[in-house]
């Protein structure tokens, strides 16, 4: 298939994008760089080994996306475009809203005056805020605690709409957990801007001297340790998820959200623990107050997508902590600024 890769210059764009390729399929990868660096596609090109199409696109510009896709034909699109960061949508959810539900209604419509009527969305578990039981099954209820959550839960119900409107378009919603872990080459990874907001990035800069201590937010969740407990999943699972969904697309047309998580939950104490032991070092912290908004526990009932996508992760904790490291220490300032 020839897709396109919107975001796809992002962390877990850049991923599926190798896994893409190697599928055989056609991939063209858009993104602004509103959060994620040029460098990535010199990497890419160098584990796939062949240039990668590139497209600057910023999908806030509804005549450049319209104009992308007159000119472009796609079989599917993978949407991974958005802000991320839940502290940062507080303070501007009108930014959240312009970006992540301006922008996918932009490329909606760019798709289906383009006929194409498959899409890949990057959704959360967000989207469950706080569970009611884990692990958690798609069915769960849903409720959102901040402007991101309620950007993809919103999107989440537009595409629905859509395909309830149109028997040809489908969708895979796709509820990722906690995502980790980095190509086994070290080449590609995650990298944030400014101080990360996400535990295992943290920790990567704490491991690479970045960073002074971790800071634990709460030793007193109802959870095993005290610490919270998350569903990490290793990126390139995660990135196999999507070529799954594609093939689950053609294969059944219909459409389908389901989690993507291993099913495993893990505190913030045993990650830093099993980190320790992949790199061979300590990881200092210190147990500060819970932060706000945050939940105890929640981890995923994976077993649809098995089902459904014939998929389950594959890899473990270990296999997250070692590959983080490899690209962090191969990496530490992240990718080279050009
Ligand atoms: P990322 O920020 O690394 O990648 C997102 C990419 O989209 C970036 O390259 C950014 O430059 C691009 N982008 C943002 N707005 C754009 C726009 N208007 N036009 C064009 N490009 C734009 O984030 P990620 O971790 O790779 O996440 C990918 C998707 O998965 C996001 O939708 C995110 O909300 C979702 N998600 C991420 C996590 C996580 O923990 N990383 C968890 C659940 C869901
Ligand atoms: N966490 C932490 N210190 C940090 C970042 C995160 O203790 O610097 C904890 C956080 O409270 C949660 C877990 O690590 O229990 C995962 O947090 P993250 O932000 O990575 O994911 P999310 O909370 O969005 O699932």
């Amino acid at each position: 298939m020839r897709i396109l890769l919107c975001g796809g210059a992002g962390y877990i764009g850049a991923h599926a994008y190798v896994v893409l390729v190697e599928r055989g399929h056609d991939v063209v990868v858009a993104d602004n760089f509103s959060n994620s660096s040029p460098g990535v596609l010199a990497r890419l090109r160098q584990i796939t080994g062949r240039p990668v199409p590139f497209q600057p696109l910023d999908l806030r510009d509804r005549d450049a996306v319209t104009g992308f896709f007159a000119h472009q034909a796609f079989d599917a699109v993978v949407h991974f475009a958005a802000l991320k960061s839940v502290g940062e949508s507080c303070e501007r959810p009108l930014d959240y809203f312009h970006n992540n539900i301006g922008g996918t209604l932009n490329l909606l419509h760019g798709m289906r005056e383009a006929g194409v009527e498959r899409l890949v969305f990057s959704s959360s578990a967000t989207v469950y805020g706080d569970p009611d039981h884990v692990p958690v099954r798609e069915d769960a209820r849903l409720q959102v605690t901040n402007p991101y959550g309620r950007t993809k839960l919103v999107m989440e119900e537009l595409i629905g709409d859509l395909c309830r409107s149109d028997a040809g378009f489908h969708a895979a919603n796709l509820r990722y957990f906690n995502p980790v872990g980095a190509h086994a080459s070290g080449l590609i990874g995650e990298d944030p801007t400014g101080i990360p907001n996400n535990l295992m990035p943290y920790i990567c800069q704490v491991a690479v001297g970045r960073r002074d201590r971790l800071s634990v937010f709460g030793g007193d969740w109802p959870t095993v340790d005290g610490t919270g407990v998350r569903d990490y999943i290793h990126v390139m699972d995660l990135a196999r998820a999507h070529a799954d969904a594609l093939d689950f697309l053609v294969r059944e047309r219909r459409s389908l959200t389901v989690n993507v998580g291993t099913g495993q939950g893990v505190s913030v104490l045993q990650l830093v623990e099993a980190f320790a032991q992949a790199a061979a070092r300590r990881i200092p912290y210190q147990v500060v107050a819970r932060r706000p908004g945050d939940v105890a526990e929640v981890y995923a009932d994976p077993s649809l997508a098995q089902r459904t996508l014939g998929w389950r992760a594959e890899l473990g904790v270990e296999a997250m902590c070692r590959d983080a490291w490899r690209w962090q220490s191969q990496n530490p300032q992240g990718y080279p600024v050009a």
